[in-house]
């Protein structure tokens, strides 16, 4: 096995207690004004201030040796909530919105969601796998460096599958790795508007068990929200993919409050995400079952709305992720830079508590805090190399993503000039 060592980074990371951080732990971070990471086989050895690094180490134990010239040193981020996995844009619509057009009025003219699940119904299985690959790529070149994707563009089982599986095959194509999420329940197909909980009947008896037996999926995730799955079919599909050995996630509570954040902490699952309009005693719920509140300002910026209060939720010890919600419809941004600096500017975050929520809070909603979200011996050596000197950068260099190398498991897998 290799190693490498990197020296002369000023290093800036969460420390992993095994748990999301919150409360006042959202925003603590180690840093190393002269750090260094030592690097085996892509993962981290090693990871301090420099003289303590090279004082347990004789020179011919290390092969190579990186100098990262003072630049500041984050851990990859981790976008915790994408549809990445889809084909066609929606410009038109986004057009009809900015003049105003209502949620009826873009869903009469074709648009809306059914418009992308009647372009991934059709689509060959290349043309999925290139937009996805195009989207993941994008995602990579600013820092992105593990990426949960959903499907829920299929409402079938057989097109639902096939996009798992299109999902499960980036890894093999990027540097990155990926969570693939089964979202069968993202809206209610048109052939079974009129029929509900039939379609909730296929969702758990045979859509999440064929998921489950293919391995294909690591979580389940349901949009619970007025007008789309209310909280008992939110309820049944997740005690059921519980039940089948899934984790589970919730669309939570993003237009009005349903109760959605208080069903999230009753069923324990990972993470709910959105919370716009979630009520205090469901956050307080959610604080006290350590389910993580997942934030995507992106979402927010792209249809004028207002942000979710973090500041809130931090305070009320909700482990806060961020994530850039990247889909067709309400949000096509892939740039978890600008979802850092949205969340400080108008979210009320500190630059710290913002790299937490990028990094380590966004890895335990998606179960990966063991490999990645902290740059702490035993996880991969997954990190990014800034234009800055500190955290802060992300938010200060609006629109330009100062990343200017991602490293993916200790190899360099992007530069930017
Ligand atoms: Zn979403």
């Amino acid at each position: 096995v290799s190693r490498k060592l990197f020296l002369n980074a000023r290093i800036f990371t969460p420390k992993d207690e095994g748990k999301p951080l919150r409360g006042k732990g959202q925003g603590a971070l180690l840093s190393f004004e002269r750090g260094a990471l030592l690097v085996e086989g892509g993962i981290i050895k090693e990871a301090g201030p420099e003289d303590e690094v090279l004082s347990r180490l004789s020179p011919s134990e290390v092969e190579e040796r990186v100098d990262l010239e003072g630049r500041c040193v984050v851990p990859g981020f981790v976008d915790p909530h994408t549809h990445m996995c889809f084909v066609g844009t929606r410009e038109e619509e986004f057009a009809m919105r900015l003049r105003g057009a209502t949620y009826m009025e873009i869903l009469q003219a074709g648009g809306g969601i059914l418009s992308t699940v009647r372009a991934v119904r059709s689509s060959p299985r290349e043309a999925l796998l290139e937009w996805t690959r195009r989207n993941v790529r994008k995602a990579l070149s600013m820092g992105t460096t593990t990426v949960e994707i959903k499907s829920g563009y299929g409402l079938d089982p057989e097109t639902e599958l096939a996009m798992l599986e299109v999902i499960s095959r980036i890894p093999s194509e990027l540097p990155v790795d990926v969570v693939p999420t089964f979202m069968g329940a993202h809206a209610f197909p048109p052939e079974f508007k009129d029929r509900k909980e039939a379609y909730v009947d296929l969702i758990c008896d045979e859509m999440l068990p064929r998921v489950a037996s293919q391995g294909i999926a690591r979580f389940c995730d349901v949009f619970c929200e007025n007008g789309v799955f209310d909280l008992e079919q939110t309820e049944r599909i997740l005690r059921r993919a519980q039940e089948l050995g899934l984790g589970a996630k919730m669309h939570a509570d993003e237009i009005e409050d349903m109760g959605g954040a208080k069903l999230a902490a009753k069923l324990r699952v990972k993470s709910a995400d959105h919370l716009l309009a979630a009520s205090e005693e469901g956050l307080r719920a959610m604080a006290e079952a350590e389910v993580v509140g997942v934030l995507l300002p992106a979402t927010a910026l792209s249809l004028r709305k207002p942000f979710a209060d973090a500041r809130r939720m931090i305070d009320l010890g909700v482990p806060v992720a961020i994530s850039t919600d990247c889909n067709p419809g309400s949000s096509y941004c892939e740039s978890m830079p600008l979802v850092f600096a949205l969340s400080v500017l108008r979210m009320g975050m500190s630059p710290e508590e913002a790299l937490v929520a990028s990094t380590l809070n966004a890895a335990h909603a998606v179960g990966m805090a063991s490999l990645v979200g902290s740059l702490e011996p035993g996880k991969q050596a997954d990190f990014l190399v800034l234009d800055g000197k500190t955290p802060a950068a992300l938010a200060y260099r609006l629109g330009s993503a100062p990343v200017r190398m991602v490293y993916k498991r200790g190899e360099l897998v992007h530069v930017s000039d």
